[in-house]
């Protein structure tokens, strides 16, 4: 079958012809239908990190993916063939007690593995063969949008963390809250629009930055949401000294990271999702001034990664809303499908000003791998 492999940490990918996972692996045979292309491939194809499964010459990448199920284990319930199916990308340590219960995305050892990125392989492949519990079946009117729900995975896991935090101050008794709450979204990839996606839907108003003007492609979905747009390409006095009550950063950059802790209101929250290359340069902060705001501004920073299975379950749920309530707003996402030969040239070329890139493994979801 085909693979898009890489072999850290030397940087490049290739397109290579590797044996079939054999059907002794696993009780579910999975076709895989599409894969997306996320910053994380790109650091991992430029050899920043990444690590083959144990005994492998090369790591099969990708982990945004959406297959069809095309045999199942007889001793196996619960998956039939022509099932729409996202993986799990986690697996957990086996040791530590968030591991045993189903929740390795806060494994406390560092012991997991992690599909197309750390010690398992991943999807930009033409088959694979799973356990039942790191599948997530997909309802079939999310056929042409599912391949989003590993990112949906990891939004749904940040905002839920950054509410958890807000919640420590609610509810007011007699007082109920009489204006909407804010947000900002720093980066407007695809983790930036999800997120400005879902907490449209839960109610804040909506604001998302970038470095770009109003002819990216994420601007006039923004619109649809309600969301505000603002190019802070010349620095954050854009936002006109606005405050926000939840900030969602999704750049990875460490700048953008401290002008966005001094857009957070009172009691506000900022979920880091971005992850900054550990080689960049020491930075110089005026840290009493930043940590005297937080005390004094109940305000809390909070890291948040990977997602497990109940965050693809919640962002299914939520991707069915939105297709109801915005329909066509998801599918706009993917902003190009490519076939998955044309994956070297992705990776080889910068990174253009689309939301996301999508490869198509299989044109239909008809049929097994001949
Ligand atoms: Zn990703
Ligand atoms: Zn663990």
């Amino acid at each position: 079958m085909r693979a898009i492999v890489v072999r850290p940490p030397k940087p490049g990918v290739e397109l290579i012809d590797c044996p079939a996972p054999s059907r002794a692996a696993g009780p579910v045979r999975v076709t895989v239908l599409e894969c997306g292309v996320c910053g994380t491939d790109r650091d991992i194809v430029n050899g920043k990190y990444g690590k083959p499964p144990e005994g492998s010459p090369f790591l099969i990448l990708g982990h945004e993916n959406l297959g069809v199920v095309h045999a199942v284990d007889p001793s196996t319930a619960g998956f039939v063939p022509g099932d729409l199916v996202v993986a799990t990308v986690r697996r957990g340590c086996g040791r530590c007690r968030f591991c045993s219960a189903n929740r390795s995305d806060f494994c406390e050892t560092g012991g997991f593995t992690e599909c197309g990125i750390n010690g398992a392989h991943g999807y930009m492949t033409e088959e694979y063969v799973e356990s039942p519990e790191y599948l997530v079946k997909v309802p079939r009117p999310l056929r042409s949008v599912a391949v989003l729900l590993e990112p949906m995975s990891v939004v749904e896991k940040a905002i839920f963390q950054g509410q958890r935090v807000l919640d420590r101050k609610e509810p007011t008794p007699g007082h109920p809250r009489t204006e909407a709450p804010s947000a900002l979204i720093a980066g407007t990839g695809a983790i930036g629009m999800l997120a400005a996606l879902v907490l449209a839907m839960r109610g804040y108003r909506v604001a998302a930055i970038d470095r770009h003007g109003g002819d990216t492609p994420g601007v006039p979905l923004l619109a649809r949401l309600g969301a505000r747009h603002v190019n802070v390409a010349t620095g954050f006095d854009a936002l006109d000294g606005a405050r926000f009550d939840l900030v969602i950063e999704a750049t990875g950059s460490v700048s953008a990271d401290f002008s966005l802790i001094d857009h957070l209101g009172p009691n506000g929250v900022i979920v880091l999702t971005g992850i900054p290359d550990e080689r960049e340069p020491p930075a110089t902060v005026p840290g009493g001034q930043l940590f005297r705001d937080i005390v004094l501004g109940n305000q809390a920073i909070v890291g948040s990664v990977n997602a497990n299975r109940t965050y693809f379950e919640s962002g299914l749920r939520d991707m069915t809303v939105a297709e109801e309530r915005w329909p066509g707003a998801l599918e706009s996402m993917i902003t190009s499908r490519l076939p998955l030969d044309a994956a070297p040239e992705v990776f080889g070329s910068p990174r253009r000003g689309g939301v996301k890139t999508v490869l198509r493994v299989r044109p239909t979801d008809a049929g097994p791998v001949p």
